[in-house]
């Protein structure tokens, strides 16, 4: 579902303590949200998005419309350029509510699989994808310097007391 499409709001929706969840988590200025549309309407990715709205991921995280937030893909198509921040004229951190919200459908397993795969390779590899023989190949015909060899031993040191792989797990490979 997109958050742009309209459905009707349950009471069984509703996850009162949702707001204070998040802002345990460093939002603390939800609430200060009047809805005014700044953020949606200065956000990059809400000009080429039909789905992607800020101020309503805001309103859905204040009304405490916990899983529809969560289950949604388009949480992450925030591209964390803080400019929603920087404009709100209430000071509300939308970067950092849409951060924690991100981390919150990462601990249900709710993860896109294109971040799923960027991870894998990451852990593996050290780069986000996989470069390509051909590429490599393309590169020494035209005289350019290897690529640096990627470290993903010390990738998966600093990511281990995060056990990443508890995240895929959860998610059953959605
Ligand atoms: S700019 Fe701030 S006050 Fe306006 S809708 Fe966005 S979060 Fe709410
Ligand atoms: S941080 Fe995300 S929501 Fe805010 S303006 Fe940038 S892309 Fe849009």
């Amino acid at each position: 579902m997109t958050q742009t499409e309209c459905k009707v709001i349950r009471a069984s929706d509703i996850n009162p303590r949702f707001k204070y969840e998040i802002k345990l988590h460093g939002a603390e200025k939800l609430m200060r949200c009047f809805q005014c549309g700044t953020c949606t309407s200065d956000c990059p990715i809400a000009r080429y998005s039909e789905s992607y709205r800020p101020r309503q991921i805001i309103r859905m995280a204040q009304l405490g419309l916990e899983d529809r937030i969560l289950d949604s893909d388009t949480l992450w198509l925030c591209a964390s350029c803080f400019t929603c921040t920087d404009r709100c004229p209430q000071g509300v951190e939308v970067a950092s509510v849409i951060r924690v919200l991100r981390n919150l459908a990462a601990e249900k397993g709710h993860i896109p699989q294109v971040f799923k795969e960027q991870f894998s390779s990451i852990l593996e590899s050290g780069y986000a994808y996989k470069i390509p023989e051909l590429r490599v190949k393309r590169r020494e015909t035209l005289g350019l310097p290897p690529l640096p060899k990627g470290n993903p031993e010390s990738i998966r040191k600093t990511l281990r007391g995060l056990k990443p792989e508890k995240l895929f797990e959860k998610s059953g490979g959605d």
